[in-house]
């Protein structure tokens, strides 16, 4: 086994979040290696399928603005910077009961932040989209600056950038422990031990097993990318429907357009019962009727002109915290690790800002986007 020069930043996990640090850190002239576990832009973690949800009306709370904003700004930088479209703006919707609580925090969230908006109500709801099924008066918070990102074409296009910044990238290559003092980190693969001054440590699911010392309260969950059709495939493109989430009491799933000619892709909210899995691991295995039904119940309930079979699906899974909110920062345990975990699905959007705070924190100790709610240090010691 070798052991390689001492580099200013080491990113372990190069899917969404280590993508983006690896891209900044290198951009920002620090000295990196990035290693992951598997391919490129690999469908076997969390950023597989072709699109994800970006938004700024975030109900999920004020706090996340910043770093949304921060993550939009950059999101066109890797846009021009690649020389690819990775943002494609469809607007966005938030549907559901006036008195409901998402659409009483995504009003408040966009009226405290000054994100445009307008609110629909029923009539203009139903002759906008008739696509959506009308449920009882059900209103919706359209923000016309939502739209759609790309993930595997993000995570390919800030690695390409961050490899021609210098950055050096080990691909299928497992990361099998970290050591950290405080002066730094030693990284071991199956062949070689790498030093740095800091770690980013941004596995995703697998996160709890290469620092399972910071005892985090993560679960795995998997999770279901499912896309639909029907007769009209052109009413359900980004420049007619834009991407959504709707809560209409047992009526709770959100979607993305059809981008790509796959369909729609649809999943059930976080009310739908998912299973629990004890290690990322266990999430190979095909997709089943205990996955499907509750989207296609929603698929049924909430789009009276779609099919309410599936056209294809694919699992992914999520990495959660109890109480919803990431993991990013510098835990008091480990002043050498960059912690970048817990999405609990609802990181992607946030990735390219999530890549540039970490690379703040392991270069400086300290970064300008506030960070309290997203603590390390947040939950109760379950071991040590
Ligand atoms: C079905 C579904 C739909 C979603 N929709 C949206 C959406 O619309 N909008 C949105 O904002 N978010 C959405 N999300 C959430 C978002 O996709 C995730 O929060 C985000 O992709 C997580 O990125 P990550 O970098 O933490 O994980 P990943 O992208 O999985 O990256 C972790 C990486 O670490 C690597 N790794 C792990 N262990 C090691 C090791 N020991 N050595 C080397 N490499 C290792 C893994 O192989 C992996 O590549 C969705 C998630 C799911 C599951």
């Amino acid at each position: 086994m070798t052991t390689s020069k001492q580099y200013d930043i080491a990113v372990i996990g190069l899917g969404a979040m280590g993508a983006m640090a690896a891209w900044r850190a290198a951009t920002r002239g620090a000295s990196v290696i990035g290693i992951e576990q598997y391919g490129l832009a690999h469908d076997r973690g969390s950023s597989h399928g072709g699109s994800r949800i970006f938004r700024e009306t975030l109900f999920e709370g004020a706090d996340y603005i910043p770093m949304v904003r921060r993550a939009r700004a950059l999101w066109h930088d890797l846009e021009a910077a690649s020389a690819t479209t990775l943002l494609h703006r469809s607007g966005g919707l938030c549907v559901g009961p006036r008195e409901g609580g998402l659409i009483v925090d995504a009003l408040r969230c966009a009226e405290l932040a000054g994100i445009e908006h307008h609110l629909l109500e029923p009539d203009e709801l139903a002759a906008r989209y008739p696509q959506h099924a009308s449920i009882d008066a059900d209103v919706a918070v359209y923000e016309p600056g939502a739209g759609v990102l790309d993930p595997e074409g993000s995570i390919t296009a800030a690695l390409r950038l961050a490899g021609a910044a210098g950055a050096r990238l080990r691909f299928d290559t497992r990361v099998t422990a970290v050591h950290h003092d405080d002066r730094g980190v030693r990284i071991d693969t199956a062949d070689e031990s790498v030093r740095a001054r800091r770690a980013i440590v941004a596995t995703g699911a697998w996160f709890t097993d290469l620092v399972p010392e910071i005892a985090l309260p993560l679960r795995v969950q998997r999770s279901l990318l499912s896309w639909f059709t029907g007769p009209d495939r052109d009413a359900y493109r980004p420049d007619r429907f834009p991407v959504f989430v709707r809560e209409s009491g047992p009526v709770d799933g959100w979607g993305i357009p059809d981008v790509d000619g796959r369909g729609v892709k649809m999943g059930a909210g976080p009310a739908a019962i998912k299973p629990w899995l004890e290690h990322p691991r266990d999430n190979d295995y095909p997709v089943d009727e205990r996955d499907l039904g509750p989207v296609e119940d929603f698929c049924r309930a909430a789009f009276p002109h779609l099919s309410p079979k599936a056209v294809s699906a694919r699992p992914c899974m999520n990495s959660k915290t109890p109480d919803g909110d990431f993991v990013i920062g510098i835990p008091a345990a480990a002043p050498t690790l960059v912690l970048a975990g817990g999405f609990s699905g609802h990181g992607f959007k946030h990735a390219a800002g999530v890549g540039d705070i970490t690379v703040d924190l392991a270069l400086d100790g300290a970064t300008d986007t506030p960070l309290d709610r997203f603590s390390p240090d947040r939950f109760p010691r379950t071991k040590g």
